[in-house]
């Protein structure tokens, strides 16, 4: 059996930073380290669905936007199959299967669900839909029978799901699925990057994120407003780099050889945070090195992102060429489904002969 992986983003706005450490910087190492055999990256749009019903032209316009920044981070069309969920229909039919198999309560414990009903303030009006997304995502997953899905710290509780889900399948019915397993980042900091306001997690639906379509005055911005320690008010007061989004920051995207470029007078990030906490620097000097890493980061990005831009109908053929692909593979999976499930009664030949004698005997 081969490493597949899958995963995806709702294209419910433009990708941001957060993304890029959390997932997206690890799917394009994968891919280009070649360990992997298939790689699918999915526009999870029919998610993004469920709780954006009356706003359709919000998913339909991110669609493409979504796709830019995967392409722009170099995801690679030729080494990675970018698809569009809802383009796959065999990926409903095996939710419809899959939701037998998990119960209501199991969903009300799953804590990410539990926290994102809160966020979106759905209280006793949460759609069906949007509760039951764990057991689509598992569909999701299982119809490419992925072995590694690269995600952010919020999305463990579904893997965890899938994984149940697979489990009670191949014990019930047959040995036909995988279980994956998630692809987390060894850096604490890249699991669950804060938004700018240093509250939530940077997220499209809060508004405090970076995104990698920002220009550099953007960025510029945003890192100069960030929040960063409320006590250390003098550059003279010692500072507090817990709850620091600007040290934060430092830790998901420094580099050794940052300091020896841009602030040579610093060993390392270790030496920096010494001296903040210590009292006697100031905020400014930080958020400035933390500019210049992001711009070192962003710049590549935002260049081939410009290349992709001006020819947008090769990027929705890209997606067109990838949805192809990839159904035929969700196909696959659901014919092995039906048939572990015995709903395959056309090409059950065993079962019409049974049938068939069955009722010669009865004449
Ligand atoms: P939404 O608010 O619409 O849910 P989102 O910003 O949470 O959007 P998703 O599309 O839900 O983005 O998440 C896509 C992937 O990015 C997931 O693997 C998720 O874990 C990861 N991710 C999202 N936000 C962060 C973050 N702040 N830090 C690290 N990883 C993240
Ligand atoms: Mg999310």
């Amino acid at each position: 059996m081969g490493k597949i992986i899958l995963t995806g983003d709702r294209p419910t706005g433009r990708l941001h930073i957060g993304h890029y450490v959390g997932s997206l910087k690890w799917r394009v190492e994968l891919q280009n380290s070649g360990e992997y055999d298939k790689i699918y990256i999915m526009i999870a749009d029919a998610q993004a669905l469920t709780d954006n019903i009356e706003n359709p032209e919000k998913v339909r316009q991110n669609i493409i936007e979504v796709a830019l920044d995967y392409l722009s981070c170099g995801l690679d069309p030729e080494k990675s199959t970018m698809f569009i969920q809802s383009q796959i229909p065999e990926l409903t039919e095996l939710t419809f299967y899959y939701m037998d198999l998990v119960t209501v309560a199991r969903l009300q414990r799953n804590p990410t669900v539990k926290s994102e009903i809160q966020m979106r303030n759905f209280e006793a009006s949460i759609p069906v839909g949007f509760f039951t997304y764990p057991i689509s995502q598992a569909s999701d997953i299982t119809a490419f029978k992925a072995t590694t899905v690269p995600v952010g710290e919020d999305q463990l509780p579904m893997i965890e799901q899938a994984r149940e889900i697979v489990r009670k399948f191949n014990s019930v019915y047959e040995e036909v699925l995988v279980e994956p397993e998630a692809f987390i980042s060894q850096n604490e900091a890249c699991l669950r990057l804060p938004g700018t306001d240093g509250k939530a997690k940077m997220s499209k639906s809060l508004g405090n994120c970076i995104y990698l379509a920002d220009t550099a005055e953007e960025v510029k911005k945003k890192v100069m407003n960030m929040y960063t320690d409320p006590t250390h008010i003098q550059v003279s007061d010692p500072g507090h780099i817990e709850g620091n989004t600007v040290f934060t920051y430092l830790d998901a995207f420094s580099r050794p050889d940052h300091f020896e470029k841009y602030l040579p007078d610093y060993a390392g990030l270790d030496e920096l945070k010494e001296h903040y906490q210590r009292g006697g620097l100031g905020d400014v000097k930080v958020k400035k090195f933390l500019i210049r890493i992001l711009e070192e980061e962003l710049e590549p990005i935002r260049k081939r992102r410009k290349e992709y831009e001006a020819d947008i109908p090769r990027v929705y053929e890209i997606l067109k060429k990838g949805s192809e692909a990839a159904k035929e593979v969700a196909a696959q999976t659901l014919t092995e489904v039906k048939a572990a499930m015995k709903i395959n009664y056309f090409d059950d030949m065993e079962l019409i002969k049974e049938q068939a004698e069955k009722y010669k005997k009865e004449s």
